[in-house]
């Protein structure tokens, strides 16, 4: 597995603190970073590669990410596989078709 907590362009992890009070949980979809604080790439049946030469930075994945898995990397669309899940939506949505889901190897999670 990728080691996410070493590597520059993945933001920090947010370590678990535990809520007291009905203002600590995050008003939103997650928590305050909109990362999760655990990777669950061993969900994984597909992962997605992008074909960097056919993106455009157009950021659409980068949107629909349910995950926040995807960051930008020198105007280029780059998937964090600590925290990508394989729903395969950037995949579906990428209007380049630079994304393809190829099968999951058990060895590169
Ligand atoms: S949706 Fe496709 S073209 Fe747009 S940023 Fe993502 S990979 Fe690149
Ligand atoms: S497969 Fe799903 S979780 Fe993984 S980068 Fe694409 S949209 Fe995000």
């Amino acid at each position: 597995m990728t080691n996410y907590n070493t590597n520059p362009i993945y933001p920090a992890i947010t370590p678990f603190q535990q809520p007291h009070h009905i203002d600590d949980y995050p008003t939103g979809p997650g928590c305050p970073s909109a990362q999760l604080v655990e990777g669950h790439a061993g969900w994984r049946t597909f992962r997605p590669i992008i074909n960097q030469e056919k993106c455009t930075a157009c950021w659409l994945c980068y949107l629909l990410c349910p995950d926040a898995a995807i960051f930008k990397n020198n105007n280029k669309a780059t998937i964090n596989y600590s925290f990508c899940k394989g729903c395969g939506v950037c995949a579906k949505a990428c209007p380049m078709n630079a994304i393809d889901m190829a099968k999951e190897n058990e060895n590169e999670r």
